[in-house]
């Protein structure tokens, strides 16, 4: 891909490999810590980090305590690292920590700029030389934490924390870990109204996506679940910390239904979801949904791998339980993997799902 930096002329530039840096002017090149700073990110930036390999210019705690240890690398797919230009736009020093503020984008052929995202790193001194630290590792100290069983509930100030709620999600964690034959993980779940508090604390200024309306919205990320507006009692998102990772060999519709089906989706339980799906497919019979998975949002609120996918796994577990849920989830990742998974454990061919689903989510949104 061809990329035309912005307002090139005006920096200097450095290139690195495929993945170019450039610096404001107002960074200061002159000190030495500023100079060290900025060979750290270059260095980097240059040693694939995309790979996520053991790295000498990441600090060996966070390293030693993450499989995934850059929390911003993923935040965006495939990866942070995927060839957008890296713009630093400031350096900042804080006692002994300096704030890495850079911005990844490039300008487009009619000349308006494209903005994947504005997020901070922190550098700081680990066996006298500088190393690279996620923000959300220095940031996380100005929030309120509190531990309930594996859990380390972050929250601001303002959050007044739900004790209740929190040891009903560990009593959910132990009972699905049960069920499921898997060993519990701890993890941390930042809890916020607005999401966008959450990304600050994260190290992200700016990322593409960002506006709207303020929504419920949770996600689950390696050891971590950050939640806005759902409190400390969202299902959803547990579910894939605790069980991704143990079965591994399933198709998204799989992880994303399970989790629905017991958690729930964007703040609403699958019922609701199931009802005002049935609504609108009565109004739309022209949806085939036994080609569900070209299907993608119904709208803002429901997409279809949620419902349907909640739908299936329902169904699966009425029908056999958690050894029948535990099959399916070792059933593969491919669609036809899935539509295989679903003709074997319910009996209902591809071609037939059209009429099913339509039956059982009318059967469903009646029942109380
Ligand atoms: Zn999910």
């Amino acid at each position: 891909m061809k990329f035309v930096l912005i307002i090139l002329i005006l920096f200097t530039n450095i290139e690195i490999y495929c993945q170019k840096i450039t610096y404001n002017h107002g960074v200061n090149s002159k000190s030495s810590d500023y100079k060290q700073v900025m060979r750290l990110f270059e260095s980097y930036l240059k040693s694939n980090p995309h790979n996520k390999r053991i790295n000498r210019f990441w600090n060996s705690v966070e390293q030693r305590d993450h499989e995934n240890f850059d929390f911003l690398e993923s935040e965006f797919l495939p990866s942070l690292y995927s060839g957008f230009p890296a713009h630093v736009l400031s350096i900042k020093s804080n006692k002994s920590n300096y704030e890495i503020k850079v911005q990844f984008s490039y300008c487009k052929e009619d000349g308006t700029p494209y903005v994947l995202a504005i997020v901070n790193y922190y550098a700081k001194k680990e066996n006298g030389s500088f190393k690279l630290y996620n923000a959300l590792t220095i940031n996380k100290k100005e929030w309120n934490c509190t531990t309930v069983g594996i859990i380390d509930f972050y929250y601001p100030n303002y959050h007044k924390f739900n004790i209740e709620k929190a040891r009903k999600t560990n009593e959910f964690i132990n009972k699905l870990c049960k069920d499921l034959i898997v060993k519990s993980i701890p993890f941390e779940y930042y809890v916020a109204n607005d999401y966008d508090e959450i990304q600050k604390l994260k190290g992200i200024d700016y990322y593409m996506g960002m506006g709207g309306d303020t929504t419920p919205k949770g996600k689950a990320a390696d050891d971590k679940i950050y939640c806005a507006g759902l409190g400390e009692y969202y299902l959803h998102e547990v579910f894939h910390v605790q069980i991704d990772k143990y079965y591994p060999n399933k198709h998204f519709w799989v992880s994303e239904g399970i989790a629905t089906f017991l958690g729930g989706s964007r703040g609403e339980t699958l019922k609701w979801h199931v009802k005002r799906t049935n609504d609108y497919l009565l109004k739309h019979p022209e949806v085939d949904l036994s080609n569900m998975l070209t299907l993608s949002n119904l709208d803002f609120k429901t997409a279809y791998h949620y419902v349907l996918g909640g739908i299936i796994a329902k169904k699966i577990y009425e029908k056999g339980g958690w050894k029948l849920i535990i099959a399916f989830m070792s059933s593969g990742k491919t669609d036809q993997e899935y539509y295989i998974a679903i003709e074997k454990y319910l009996g209902i061919k591809k071609e037939g799902l059209n009429l099913y689903l339509r039956e059982q989510l009318n059967i469903e949104s009646k029942k109380l």
